[in-house]
């Protein structure tokens, strides 16, 4: 790069700004948050927030929120951080345990800010090739030596759930902290908070971006060993979450669950009907735990652009390791999938001329 300041740090030289290509589009199924909008007390709670909330500052390390967060989880408050999104989870914890030059491994595919954050703190990142039944090369990620293992369940962009067996032995193996990303885990069901209620080396990292609908807020928490989440909260800093997030926060957790289980269980619903779909249609979409749908489409990036010249946007990846290109799709309120699929259909024909994977 040529355009940099002659004081500016070396390390820097190589972060990118993250570009998801995200630009506005009539009908945006790409980034994984709730299609069915904003709890309703959260909502009724940002409309009637007093002024003083705004004015003054807020809590320090939200200790109001730890406690619920951690009675909707299961845990104490004292095994919980709060970020400003799980981002901040990840980028404070990376910063907490790994010394300039640490490795950071991560099995891939997974979330494409892991090597970022990796780089953002000094840290060596070694992405690593996930086997053929897309669940992680254990003995490659450790053979790298971490200093932190990432493992993503739900995976991003798979959808595949990560084997309970697997990850009690990266917990057992790892020379130093895993760290296991459940931004979708109401989408599953499946959660390893039990796990990190009795190791020390466990940091799992959720969000209320996604099943809560909060994701504009940037509302993230780690849940881990006492002395575990306050190294990440000494890393993260004071007030990161605005009162405002905090606040509403709250109100969803504390009177809109029924809201947010209700429509888990759609997304998981129409998932299955996305995915029933695309199969008719002659696609082999991978099975999901999530609130997407990864499918091999041939030229993806092409019928990403067709798509977008539709009106609609889906998330394209090329040449994913042993299924090629692929395509995720968020699920939405039926409406959208049908508009979706519509203009799918037009998409492959379009650059495809019909032929299916
Ligand atoms: N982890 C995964 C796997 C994700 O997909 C995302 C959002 N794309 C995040 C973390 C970050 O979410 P947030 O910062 O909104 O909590």
């Amino acid at each position: 790069m040529t355009d940099r300041l002659a004081f500016a740090r070396a390390l820097y030289d190589a972060v990118p700004l993250y570009d998801p290509k995200r630009s506005p589009v009539e009908l945006d199924l790409t980034d994984n948050t709730n299609l069915w909008g904003l709890p309703p007390t959260a909502g009724r709670t940002l409309r009637e927030l007093a002024v003083s909330r705004v004015t003054r500052y807020p809590s320090l390390y939200a200790a109001e929120l730890k406690e619920e967060l951690a009675q909707f989880v299961g845990a104490t408050a004292d095994r919980l951080v709060t970020g400003c999104g799980s981002d901040d989870i990840l980028d404070s914890a990376m910063r907490a345990f790994g010394e300039p030059g640490s490795v950071v491994a991560s099995s891939e595919p997974s979330f494409a800010m892991i090597p970022i954050f990796a780089q953002m703190n000094g840290l060596q990142y070694v992405g690593v090739t996930e086997r053929a039944d897309h669940q992680p090369d254990l003995d490659a990620l450790l053979a790298a030596n971490p200093r932190i293992l990432y493992l993503c369940s739900p995976n991003n962009p798979t959808g595949a759930l990560l084997q309970r067996e697997t990850l009690e032995r990266a917990v057992r193996e790892a020379p130093g902290v895993v760290f296991i990303d459940e931004a979708y885990a109401e989408f599953s069901g499946v959660s390893a908070v039990d796990l990190a209620m009795r190791v020390d080396n466990l940091l799992v990292i959720r969000t209320m971006s996604k099943a809560f609908g909060l994701a504009g807020l940037r509302v993230g928490y780690g849940i881990g060993a006492p002395a575990l989440v306050r190294d990440v909260e000494k890393s993260r800093g004071p007030y990161k979450l605005s009162s405002v997030a905090e606040q509403m926060a709250l109100a969803a957790l504390r009177h809109d669950l029924p809201w947010v289980n209700e429509h888990v269980a759609l997304a998981v619903h129409n998932r299955e009907r996305l995915a029933d779909a695309l199969r008719t249609r002659g696609y082999a979409p991978l099975p999901s735990h999530a609130n997407y749908v990864c499918v091999p489409v041939a030229n993806a990036v092409n019928v990403g652009q067709a798509l977008r010249a539709r009106g609609v946007a889906a998330r394209p990846f090329a040449a994913l390791p042993h299924v090629g290109d692929t395509l995720r799709i968020s699920v939405g309120p039926w409406e959208m999938i049908e508009r979706f699929l519509t203009a799918f259909d037009e998409a492959t024909n379009e650059v495809n001329g019909g032929v299916t994977a």
